[in-house]
């Protein structure tokens, strides 16, 4: 399996050099070069499987001869061990045809863990075998760079240097970050918005002289192989609810489009998926380029589902990529005249798009009213970033059983909750000390010169 990019104009790589190197030279993303594709008979073959055998089956097909099925089987197990519910992500019942897919049982409660507890396992192999050590940064908008941290802590083939917005995450995602004793992680609280933390983070990718002075490696959502890691879950779900006979639909909540290419992957796969639903919150560039055509990111409003404050969606270029017919060069222009201030997507592409995706959008009272009433009628409470999907789903309900991603745990953003329903939820007795540790973090301005300087002093160049 070979992997290109989606600019047409980088090397083509094995799984683990698109693994260990994240963003393509070119600018662009990674992607495998065809699909592959599950029979019925091969989803047929997952009922009753464990998360981990289903994870083996949909993996496999796309990691080549990078590693042995037994160095698969090892990392999936050592991956998902620390995982607080025996089923992974377990599903549960909304309403007559509605479900959510609870992904925040791994150990910083956010869906984040499904790929990063694993890829953490994949590099320290692959960084062992080669005798290599590497330096791994991420922009993180809260969840991102926790999970990573957690992943990658303590490993002794990786530095970590984690780039949040200061100020604009939750204090448990914060403290998530920042109360890690190992030496090998950094928290960098920078000036500006998630969209600065990316760019900056694509300027440090795009400094050749640096990225390979430091042996740069992204563990951002353009990294591949956490797309790849997400796409289990649509399998096992979908399996759950009576796939490959029953079809089912997914709604989203979305922020970087990571966690629903995932699931255009699966659906191009051969899951049985009906509608792939995008959610999004008052930053909803993504509900507008998929309804008008026109991509154009706005300034970003702080909201109460941090976690989607976006409008520069990398993972949307994998989707356009595909919609262009695999063309590289129209993925420049774009690109191009995305950094001018917008593009338009042409009509042939949007309609491609439109076929595999809808979208909504929830304002923040529609989201607290959700949390609310969803708290009511069920009993299941829900993060901001769930309440926003739960509300877009609603809207969307049709024949198939849909299932909404739950992103978050409520007790990661306990000042929305109990803003909404008047109940402050608690976090797992394993975190219950969070706020008692003492916080690492380093504060900078949004000035890339300053951060390279900064992370050579740190791992001693
Ligand atoms: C990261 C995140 C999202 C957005 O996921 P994308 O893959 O970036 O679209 C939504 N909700 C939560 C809680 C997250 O952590």
């Amino acid at each position: 399996m070979k992997y290109i990019s989606t600019r047409g104009n980088a090397p083509v790589l094995s799984f683990e050099d698109a693994m260990l190197a994240g963003l393509a030279r070119d600018g662009g993303l990674y992607v495998p070069e065809t699909v592959p594709r599950m029979t019925s008979a091969d989803i047929i073959g997952m009922v009753g499987l464990s998360y981990e055998e289903i994870a083996l089956r949909v993996i496999q097909p796309f990691v080549g001869d990078s590693f042995s099925e037994a160095e698969l089987i090892d990392s999936i197990s050592v991956a998902y061990a620390g995982f607080n519910h025996t089923a992974r992500a377990p599903l549960v019942q909304l309403g007559p045809n509605h479900h959510l897919l609870e992904l925040f049982h791994g150990p910083t409660l956010a869906f984040k863990d499904f790929a990063m507890q694993l890829i953490g396992q994949l590099f320290q192999r692959a960084l062992n075998r080669r005798g290599e050590r590497v330096t791994i940064v991420g922009a993180t908008s809260g969840d991102t760079g926790a999970a990573a941290i957690e992943a990658f802590k303590g490993l002794d083939t990786v530095d970590v240097f984690i780039l949040f917005p200061n100020g604009k995450v939750s204090e448990v995602q914060r403290r998530q970050m920042t109360t890690q004793r190992e030496t090998n992680v950094h928290a960098i609280a920078m000036e500006g918005t998630f969209d600065t933390c990316q760019a900056m983070l694509k300027d440090m990718f795009n400094d050749f002289e640096f990225r390979d002075g430091v042996r740069l490696a992204g563990v951002n959502s353009i990294n591949w192989a956490r797309v790849l890691a997400q796409v289990v879950y649509y399998f096992s779900s979908a399996v759950a609810l009576g796939a490959p006979h029953r079809k089912v639909s997914f709604t989203v909540p979305t922020g970087n489009f990571g966690d629903i290419f995932a699931g255009y992957i699966a659906k191009r796969m051969g899951l049985p998926i009906d509608r792939l639903v995008i959610a999004t919150n008052h930053n909803d560039i993504l509900h507008r380029a998929i309804t008008t055509g026109r991509y154009d990111p706005s300034t970003v409003t702080p909201t109460i589902t941090p976690s989607m404050d976006i409008q520069v969606s990398s993972n949307f270029e994998r989707a356009l990529f595909d919609a262009y017919d695999r063309n590289g060069e129209a993925i420049v222009r774009l690109m191009g005249e995305l950094k001018e201030g917008g593009f338009g997507i042409n009509k042939e592409a949007l309609s491609i798009l439109q076929n595999y995706f809808d979208s909504g959008r929830a304002t923040e009272k529609e989201t607290s009213l959700t949390i609310k009433s969803m708290f009511e009628s069920t009993g299941e409470v829900l993060c901001p970033h769930s309440a926003v999907g739960v509300k877009v789903a609603n809207e969307s309900l049709g024949t198939a059983p849909m299932i909404t991603l739950a992103t978050a745990h409520p007790a990661k953003f306990p000042d929305a909750v109990d803003a909404s329903m008047g109940k402050r939820p608690a976090l797992p007795n394993w975190l219950a000390d969070l706020f008692d540790r003492s916080e690492r973090l380093t504060e900078m301005p949004n000035d890339l010169q300053l951060m390279k300087t900064l992370i050579c002093e740190r791992i001693e160049l």
